[in-house]
């Protein structure tokens, strides 16, 4: 039943780790990378950035929490807790990864409709996605201007203050061509612009210096 394969596939896409390198080095080695699992990634990634915000760094190095992160984790995980509980499978405590695997030789060991399997094949998918989006963000590298539109020089996010507003973010995938993907943000009032459009408004600025000028 091909649907049941699906189904494992997007177990496995959560909780099995995904080969990063696979590189036979003059026939004699075999290298392969194993990445950490993704549902591990996005529990690390709360874990980081809960002790960053724990230390005593100063205001503008601390990273703000990954509160997207922290709310995607214990939605997922509360939700394999149910199903492994309506599959009478075992729930290992803090091990969502192990519970969902669990869930599914329980849970498959009944006769289910094909279009309830593809349910739960999409559930895990879009799992698999906000995670992805959580734990690999776009690029992002902060501009020393002032935002040519409210003229900040720093923004706030959870009563902290933080040096230079504009942001701009560029997709992950280096396959694309960069600048026209790029986007620009202000963090103080939220204007967004495309990269272009943000450097030539920059470059109209009257005290702008771009390194060229002596
Ligand atoms: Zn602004």
């Amino acid at each position: 039943m091909t649907e049941l394969t699906e189904l494992l596939d997007a177990v496995d896409s959560l909780t099995k780790p995904g080969v990063l390198h696979h590189t036979i080095q003059d026939s004699r080695f075999t290298c392969v990378v194993f990445d950490t699992p993704l549902l591990d990634r996005l529990e690390n990634e709360i874990r980081f950035s809960l002790s960053r915000e724990g230390s005593k760094s100063l205001p503008n190095q601390r990273v703000p929490i990954n509160s997207g992160a922290l709310q995607l984790f214990m939605r997922i995980s509360s939700q394999i807790t149910d199903w492994a509980h309506g599959a009478k499978a075992t729930v290992y405590k803090g091990d969502p990864g192990r519970t969902l695997r669990a869930w599914y030789v329980a849970w498959t060991q009944t006769e289910r409709e094909p279009q309830n399997v593809t349910a739960r094949v999409r559930l895990l998918a879009g799992w698999e996605a906000s995670i992805r989006r959580e734990i690999e963000p776009p690029r992002q590298k902060d501009l020393p201007d002032p935002c040519p539109t409210c003229g900040a020089v720093e923004w706030w996010r959870d009563g902290e203050r933080y040096p230079r507003p504009l942001v701009v973010e560029s997709p992950r995938n280096p396959d694309r061509s960069l600048i026209d993907e790029s986007t620009a943000h202000c963090r103080a009032c939220d204007k967004r612009w495309g990269a272009r459009e943000l450097a030539y408004e920059l470059e109209q600025m009257p005290n702008h210096t771009d390194g060229s000028t002596p």
